[in-house]
């Protein structure tokens, strides 16, 4: 018998997904994000780098401007219009005090009661290594949860006028290797696809794959990966951190 995800919670009004890159969240987790929207849900992101080192034939100035815009134009797929970056650099991103503060500040602005964010943890399941940028980032948005909540805590935030806000219920973390809750990914697959597909030249740089062709096989294998841990249904998964 295998352990079954519980269902995500849905009893939330405001989400902010902080994530480190471009792609990050259409790599699955929009899925999910598609039907909180249309649910009437807000969500909003908040990327820390801008992706400039995300594709080898481009150099990163001129990368930086065609991920942003790939990166806005699938968030709208599935109905996100706020889309925010910290501009940390891409592949180097340093866990630390700046980027548990730059994120405690973007929750402190959207007061969000769910924070969604990518797996913190050092492999994606087995001998699939994470990134340093996605276990950074990971981790400074768990911290930055109650750093939010906390006046002491970067006391410089409350002097520019961004109160504590102590109102993030859970964190959740999707891809990571231990997930507890899900989401039925049916509905949202196609905002899901097309969310991927807008990522079109890093796609393109990626693989020989049709880009549609390469969109579809990846998502409809991860969503399906989960499915005897969700009752059979294809699955977006996360592990979730309550507060
Ligand atoms: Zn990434």
């Amino acid at each position: 018998m295998t352990d079954q995800l519980a269902p995500m919670p849905t009893d939330w009004h405001r989400a902010l997904a902080v994530v480190a890159h471009p792609d990050d969240l259409e790599y699955g987790c929009a899925g999910a994000i598609a039907g909180w929207t249309d649910g009437g849900r807000e969500v909003a992101y908040l990327l820390a780098t801008r992706g400039e080192a995300g594709i080898d034939t481009v150099d990163p100035d001129r990368c930086a401007a065609v991920r942003e815009r790939e990166q806005r134009a699938s968030a709208a797929v599935v109905g996100v219009s706020s889309v925010e970056f910290l501009d940390h650099r891409d592949g180097v991103i340093e866990y630390g005090i700046d980027l548990r503060r730059d994120v405690a500040a973007a929750i402190r602005r959207h007061r969000p009661e769910l924070v969604i964010t990518l797996n913190h943890r050092e492999t994606f399941g087995g001998v699939y290594w994470n990134t340093p940028d996605h276990v950074a980032v990971g981790r400074a948005t768990l911290d930055a949860a109650a750093d939010a909540g906390n006046r002491w805590i970067f006391p410089e935030l409350a002097e520019q006028g961004l109160e504590p806000w102590g109102g993030v219920r859970w964190v959740a973390v999707a891809a990571s290797p231990h997930p507890t809750h899900a989401v039925d990914a049916g509905p949202g697959f196609e905002h899901a696809v097309r969310s991927l597909l807008e990522h079109r030249a890093y796609i393109e740089a990626l693989t020989d794959e049709e880009p549609e062709a390469y969109v579809r096989k990846f998502l409809t294998e991860t969503t399906a990966s989960s499915s005897e841990q969700f009752g059979g249904r294809p699955a977006v998964t996360f592990e979730l951190f309550s507060r």
